[in-house]
């Protein structure tokens, strides 16, 4: 019998962007091994999972075979880099392996990160270790869990090398999914070189695959932007609204698709603190929980300044005045997003003026009391039908919560509907489990030895984040005070 191709690949990047990239291919890497595959993900992209839960796959999963009809390349992009223009970065550890049209219909790309150096790896070794893909994968399912807009994991392999971080760590490539990976920085490179033609072919490329309906609009690039705008705002509120922070909002890690990516010194909060920080690399704050809006707004200053290399002279004038005033749009249509999401996390349905200064009470003495922001809002949740135990454990001192709880169930007399649905829609929004630092640790410590297990007990925890699943209370509370503070490195 003849064999089908693994994949169906059609390589619109490599087919429409010479230029953009250069075809390379995965180091020679001596013992690939699968050590966890996405089925349901195989499934959703028309993949044949039996076939690629194979030596083979691993083998290709880990860049030491190209697969048939793939066009291996790295891609070229610039960044600010915590504020600083980098000219020059691209996939230093990547390779996109090719697209595919998944079973909706939609243009996946499948990159491998980790599959060896490239001519953009400046001084790195092009490799990754299992802790870090480990995360990446663990992160990006889970946000794919809550409901997030994310880049995916498909597939996770060791590559039977020893790399060297902190001290010696065994090899590993991921396989991601991603519906593009064009990235502000993308769009940075050219603009910062002049290369108007290629910024354009850029933004016609992008408007294709994400916003086709702009086609045949004469303002087309600039409407684009508003698009990413509108994307990056609603992404940033999901992540805000969860207790997730990035860690590293550079605009190299920035999409256009307005999908999360590049999870690297990534974490969950675990008591509410705006000023929440994470990642060690991250001196001055510059990328703390609470200033995730502000900085999105600055990477997407970025993207106006490149795409405005894009207006003829004559009628630059107006547009910057018209992207300006885009720009100026974003907080409101971040705190528009957020504030109805925050809406459904304490069980509004209908709009009130006084929501924002409600919500906003709550998050101040969540954060003078260090109080938990995951397990708040399902207590919260239990509190609606009249069960106020455990919130009240939350806090130390009673006497604000009580003034809250008062506001709010008198704000909940407005609502409509009975008290028990109040309940099972904020359970429906607020998650029991999220992806707790401990355990991301311990899941990654533990693979570092070979064992996978607490991986993927604690990523079948994640699979169904706002069910109560019986036996797994561990996974739905703060780290232990032993853990310590918490600092998380690329
Ligand atoms: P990141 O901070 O992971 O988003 O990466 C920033 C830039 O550094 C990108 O151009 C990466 O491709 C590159 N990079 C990160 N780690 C390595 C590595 N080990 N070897 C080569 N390039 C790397
Ligand atoms: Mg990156
Ligand atoms: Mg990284």
């Amino acid at each position: 019998t003849v064999n089908a191709p693994l994949f169906q690949f059609d390589n619109s990047y490599a087919r429409d962007l010479p230029g953009f990239y250069v075809a390379w291919e995965g180091a020679k890497v001596p013992a690939p091994k699968l050590v966890l595959f996405n089925r349901k993900l195989a499934e959703e992209l028309g993949l044949d999972g039996a076939a690629l839960e194979t030596p083979d796959g691993a083998a290709i999963f880990a860049g030491l075979k190209c697969p048939d009809g793939a066009s291996p390349l790295a891609q070229v992009y610039a960044g600010h880099q915590f504020g600083g223009f980098s000219p020059q970065l691209g996939d230093g550890r990547a390779l996109l392996v090719g697209e595919i049209i998944d079973r909706a219909g939609k243009r996946r790309d499948i990159q491998l990160k980790g599959s060896g150096p490239t001519p953009f790896s400046r001084g790195g070794d092009g490799k990754a270790v299992i802790g870090p893909v480990l995360r990446e994968y663990i992160m990006g399912e889970a946000m794919h869990a809550l409901g997030i807009p994310t880049t995916r994991a498909l597939a996770a392999v060791t590559t039977g090398e020893t790399i060297y971080r902190e001290g010696p760590k065994p090899g590993a490539v991921l396989t991601r999914i991603a519906s593009s990976h064009l990235r502000v920085g993308t769009f940075q490179f050219f603009a910062a070189r002049g290369e108007t033609s290629k910024v354009r072919q850029l933004a016609d490329y992008a408007i294709a695959r994400h916003d086709p309906d702009l086609e045949n609009e004469d303002d087309r690039y600039l409407k684009l932007f508003s698009r990413v705008m509108e994307r990056q705002a609603r992404l940033i509120a999901h992540w805000v609204l969860v207790g997730f922070i990035h860690g590293v909002m550079n605009t190299d890690n920035t999409t256009i698709s307005g999908e999360t990516i590049d999870y690297g010194p990534c974490a969950f909060l675990d008591t509410y603190d705006p000023a929440a920080v994470f990642s060690s690399i991250d001196h001055g704050g510059r990328y703390a929980f609470g200033r995730q809006p502000v900085i999105a707004q600055w990477n997407l200053a970025r993207l106006a300044e490149a795409i405005l290399t894009l207006i003829d002279p004559d009628d630059i004038d107006k547009a910057v005045e018209r992207v300006s005033e885009e720009l100026g749009r974003f907080p409101d249509l971040y705190k528009t997003a957020w504030l109805a999401g925050m809406r459904r996390k304490i069980g509004l349905e209908t709009v009130q003026s006084d929501d924002l200064p409600l919500t906003e009470d709550l998050l101040s003495q969540m954060q003078a009391q260090k109080v938990d922001y995951t397990q708040l809002f399902r207590n919260l949740a239990d509190a609606a039908t009249g069960d106020e135990k455990a919130l009240r454990k939350q806090f130390e001192e009673q006497e604000g919560i009580n003034v809250w709880l008062k506001r709010w169930k008198d704000r909940l007399q407005r609502e409509t509907t009975t008290s028990d649905k109040t309940r099972d829609a904020m359970n429906r929004v607020n998650p029991v489990y999220i992806a707790r630092n401990h355990k991301v640790e311990e899941a990654l410590e533990a693979a570092e030895t070979g064992n996978y297990e607490p991986a993927r007990q604690l990523m079948d925890v994640l699979a169904t984040p706002f069910t109560e699943q019986p036996g797994m209370d561990a996974y739905s509370g703060p780290a232990p005070v032993e853990f310590g503070p918490y600092k998380t490195f690329c």
